[in-house]
This record gives structure tokens, sequence and C-alpha cells, in this order.
């Protein structure tokens, strides 16, 4: 699908295609497995498989590439979850995954050839005293005791590092570029340090690994990546990612293009912060509903269509800004009143009494699934003399402006007869315990008679035929437009009313029956989806989506 959209990577690419510069853009999407993608993830997703997609008939692909340099935080969960949520997303790869992993032969002989050319040095200070010696802004960086060994002691040492015969933080390969340089990226630095770890997918065949800013230019360039777009701050690390380029053995040369990067309101977005979350059980997990996470999202009931086109709508430029999570909800619902078709639960039951139908009155009415999709059809209802409707659909001294049930007052339920209220009944605490209405009879598809005002149709479930669910409300995580300012930190700034667990809704019976991950409307409630864990038939579970407003602004 053409973007409708040009920005100014749309714009480079074409005029790259133009000028002959390039004749097949290749793009990658390069997460490190160190945690679930999240909704900036999307943003870089929808970007790079995007133009992929836009210049597929000149052969353009964008590959899936796990930049996993770095032991330590990876995982083999982290790798599969990040391919099922691409997949969700609506995007493929292909042939075309890449391990970073996999070239670790490739980055040692380019830092071999750097040292060869008497590029790269090993220094064996420690890190807090290579760091001192980097200088500020104004004031150059001093030159290691190491920097001017011999090629051939620098190979030495370099081989004692790659076999393990130094320890941790005793050694780091540093290119020689300038310490002097006003750009602080270019101060000789690290390219290689020892990390004695095991690596999910090299086991513990390495104990070097190299760093971002070497590694990541020559995965780009060993696959052949025309365009290599990353977000804003790597911008002062492009004169090290040419000279990566400039200086080694590569078979291509990519080009970095930055753009901005995905902030929301109401939201964190470091992978790190999403992590303490997940571990320190503030939520259920990386996949828990009120996680910006692709996989939460996904079980929140947001469809991949919505979240592609908040994507699209928040647009590529070069400024950070922070976006009104209200867009992504709206995107949600947009989608959703599209697409879902609409079901009647009632999530606060109160019984109402039709004391003019007989005991077993039992009659079919027909219900229109989705008014906005007339191909969708219509299904079948029971209606009872008991129904349930929701406790706020009554009130027993109403004002003027309420249209729903109060003694004296007509509604009518959702596809079904008006009904006019004649009673109630109260427990001690003077509670409602249930409601009585009589039903005019010929109303159903009709107006009730002159002189009868009935401005409301309302939801209900009939009592017989109705099915306990559990319904999880939940609302944003976080309770603050700018969680990571919190001057108590990002957890303080968490909401405790969150999730709002709801034990026993009733809802209709084909409800209970739907797959996991089926998605409707309660009517009048909002958007709802089926868990995709824990909804059973025997044991109901939805969760809403959104609501059909949105009740923050209020
Ligand atoms: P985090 O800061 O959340 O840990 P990261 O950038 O370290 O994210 P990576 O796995 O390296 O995570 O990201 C993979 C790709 O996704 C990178 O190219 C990165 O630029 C892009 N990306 C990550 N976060 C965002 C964001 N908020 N907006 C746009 N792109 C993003
Ligand atoms: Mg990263
Ligand atoms: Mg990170």
């Amino acid at each position: 699908p053409q973007s409708e959209r040009r920005d100014f990577i749309r714009e480079m690419i074409a005029n790259d295609l133009a000028s002959g510069n390039c004749k097949t853009p290749v793009t990658r999407f390069p997460p490190e497995p160190n945690g679930y993608l999240h909704i900036g993830h999307a943003k870089a997703i929808c970007l790079n498989f995007g133009l992929a997609l836009e210049y597929a008939s000149v052969g353009a692909r964008c590959h899936l590439r796990f930049d996993d340099t770095n032991p330590s935080k990876e995982d083999q969960e982290y790798v599969d979850s990040i391919q099922s949520d691409i997949k969700w997303l609506g995007f493929d790869w292909g042939n075309n995954l890449y391990f970073a992993s996999n070239i670790f032969d490739f980055f040692y002989d380019c830092a071999v050839h750097l040292i060869n050319n008497g590029l790269a040095y090993v220094d064996e200070q420690d890190v807090e005293t290579i760091r001192a010696q980097r200088g500020n802004l104004v004031t150059p960086g001093t030159h290691s005791p190491y920097r001017d060994r011999s090629i051939e002691e620098n190979i030495a040492r370099f081989t004692a590092m790659k076999n393990g015969e130094i320890p941790e933080g005793k050694a780091v390969l540093r290119a020689k570029i300038d310490m002097a340089s006003s750009n602080m990226n270019m101060r000789d630095p690290i390219l290689y340090r020892i990390v004695f770890a095991e690596h999910h997918n090299t086991g513990d065949k390495w104990c070097i690994y190299p760093m971002y800013d070497f590694a990541h230019p020559l995965e780009d360039a060993y696959e052949h990546i025309t365009h290599s777009l990353c977000t804003l701050e790597f911008e002062n690390h492009r004169p090290l990612y040419d000279w990566v380029i400039d200086n080694c053995p590569v078979p291509s040369r990519p080009r970095q293009t930055e753009f901005s990067r995905l902030n929301i309101t109401y939201t964190v977005m470091s992978k790190r912060k999403l992590l303490q979350l997940v571990q320190e059980k503030r939520v259920s997990g990386w996949d828990d509903p009120r996680m910006p996470t692709i996989s939460g999202m996904r079980r929140r009931g947001y469809p991949a269509a919505a979240i592609r086109n908040f994507c699209e709508t928040v647009g590529i430029t070069k400024f950070n800004g922070i976006t009104d999570v209200a867009l992504l909800e709206h995107s949600v619902r947009g989608e959703l009143n599209a697409t879902a078709p609409r079901r009647m639960a009632v999530l606060r039951p109160l019984k109402l009494v039709l004391t003019n139908l007989p005991a077993n009155h039992s009659e079919t009415v027909t219900v229109v699934n989705n008014p906005e999709k007339p191909e969708e059809g219509t299904r079948e209802l029971t209606l009872t003399r008991e129904v349930w409707i929701e406790q706020d659909d009554f009130m027993i001294d109403p004002p003027k402006k309420y249209f729903r049930l109060g003694v004296g007052r007509t509604v009518r339920l959702r596809g079904g007869y008006c009904v006019t209220c004649t009673g109630y009944c109260t427990d001690e605490a003077g509670n409602v315990t249930e409601v009585q209405a009589e039903i005019i009879p010929g109303t159903i598809g009709n107006n009730p008679p002159e002189g009868i005002k009935c401005k409301t149709a309302i939801h209900w479930v009939a009592v017989p035929h109705a099915v306990d669910a559990e319904v999880r409300l939940y609302d944003r995580l976080f309770s603050c437009e700018n969680p990571d300012a919190h001057e108590e930190g990002f957890l303080a700034a968490l909401n405790p009313d969150s999730l709002d667990i709801i034990a026993h809704a009733k809802i209709e019976p084909a409800l209970a029956a739907a797959e996991p991950e089926f998605v409707c409307q309660f009517e009048r409630l909002g958007y709802f989806v089926a868990d995709r864990r824990d909804h059973a038939p025997e044991h109901p579970v939805y969760n809403r989506a959104v609501a059909l407003k949105d009740s923050w602004a209020k």
C-alpha cells in the first residue's frame, strides 16, 4: 500500500531511486532481544517494513535482524515474542531473518583489519580511567598510554582477549580516531569488551563482544542494507558509523538516517522500565493489557490495523515530540466502530421483571449485528419474563433529563418491546433489588402509542440464558501525563485504579461460546475482547479495550 504521506525519508528514497544512487531499497528492523516490543517499536516496524511494501515493484525488502551482541540481557523468549508480534502487526520478513551473533567472525576480522591498519589498539586501563581521559566538550581528551602500541603487540593482546586469557574489565579494544574531536563519540571509542556470559545463540564460544557503534554499521553493510533508519539519539553517532564503514573491509556502503522517536503521554516506553514493571509484578506480565507492548495491546483488544493507522497518523519527522495517548485510543475506537459486531452484556446486573408476561414466556427477537455493516446481518435472542439490566439504567427518583427507567417511564429493550416501569423492591439498606415493568404489546419494531415517550433503548440479557463472566475494566497504567518526569520516579506515577475486575457480569450465551480474541462492542459500554489467555466457555473472561467515549478527558 502506497503511503499517503510524503515524509523526508520517503523523499530521500525517491530521490535515490531517481538518481540511480540506489536500485533496490533494503531496510531492516534491528531489535535487541532483551524485552518485548512496544508501540515505539511499532513505529519503526511500520516505517521499515512499510517502505519494503511500497517499493516491492523494484524488489525492496526489509530484514528482521536480531541485534544480539550483548549476551547478558538477551533471551530466546524475546526472540520468539518479537517474531510473533511483528507477524501479528501484519508484516513479514520472508527469508530475510538475520542474527548479528551469526557474524561474530566478521566483526572480529574487521577488528583485526583495523589493528593491522594502525586504527585500533588494546587499552588495558580500567573503564573508569578511560572515561576520565575522554575530557568534555571544552577540554580535549588525553591519550591512553596504550595508544601507540605496535601492531604486533595489539594483535597479541586482542588474541589473548579473544582466548579468554584476560579477565573481564581488564582490557578493551578501542578505535584510534581523535581524542580532541568535538564529537565525543569519536574520541577513541570502545569497539570490543570482554564479557564472560553465556550467549543465547553462540553459547560460550565468545568472551569478547562488539559494541553497538562498531557492530551496527557492519551488520548493515554485511546485509547490503541501503537505508539504515534509526532514532534521533543516534544522530551524533553517525560520524562513527561512517568511520567504521570507511575503514573496514565491507561488502556494501549503507547510509544512516535518523527520525524522531515515538513518545506517548501516560506511558513509559523504555524496555528497562517495562522490564521493571514485570519483574516487580506491578503488572501481570509483558502482555498485561495495560502495558504499551504490542502483545499487551493485542491482549487488550487493540486491532493491528489501529496500531498501523496510529503510526501512519503520527508520521515520520526530525523533531521529538510527545503524542497524546488519546490519539491511539481514537484510532482503536475508529477501527473497532467500523469492524466490531455488537453484543449485549450487563456489567452491574439488576433484575427487571416484565409482570405482564407469563412466567414461562420465551420469545425470539432479532437484533442487528453491526449497524455499520448491514452485510453482517442479524442474530436471534430469547426474551423472557425476567431480564438483567444495568443498575445504572434505573433510578428511584430520576431527574427530568434521565431517559432511562424510573417509575412511570418507558424505555425500549434493544430489539424487543417498549416497557413501562411500574415499581421496584429494595432491601433493608435501601438498595434496589428488583424493578418491575409492563411491556407495551405490539412495540417490537414499532413506535409506542401516541403520548408515550420512549427515547432510549437499553441493553439486557435474559435471566435464564445469561452466562456469568469475569470482565476486566482497564484504565491507563499511569495517572500522570509524563511518568518519566515524576520527581519520585515513574513507579510513583502508577494509577492505582488501572484495573477494576467485575466478577459476575451477565453476558449473552454467544459471548461465552466465542473464541479467545473475539472482539465486539458491548452495546452502550465499550469495546471488549475475549481474553487471549484466560477466556473459556466455562469461564468467560472479557477485557475492555476502550470505552465508547473518552471518560478520562472529563
Ligand atoms: P528501548 O529504549 O525501549 O530499550 P531500544 O531502541 O534500545 O528501545 P531496540 O531493540 O534496539 O530497542 O530497538 C529496535 C529498533 O526500534 C531501533 O531501530 C530503534 O530505533 C527502534 N525504536 C525503539 N524505540 C522506539 C521509539 N520509541 N520510537 C521509534 N522507534 C523506536
Ligand atoms: Mg537498542
Ligand atoms: Mg535500549
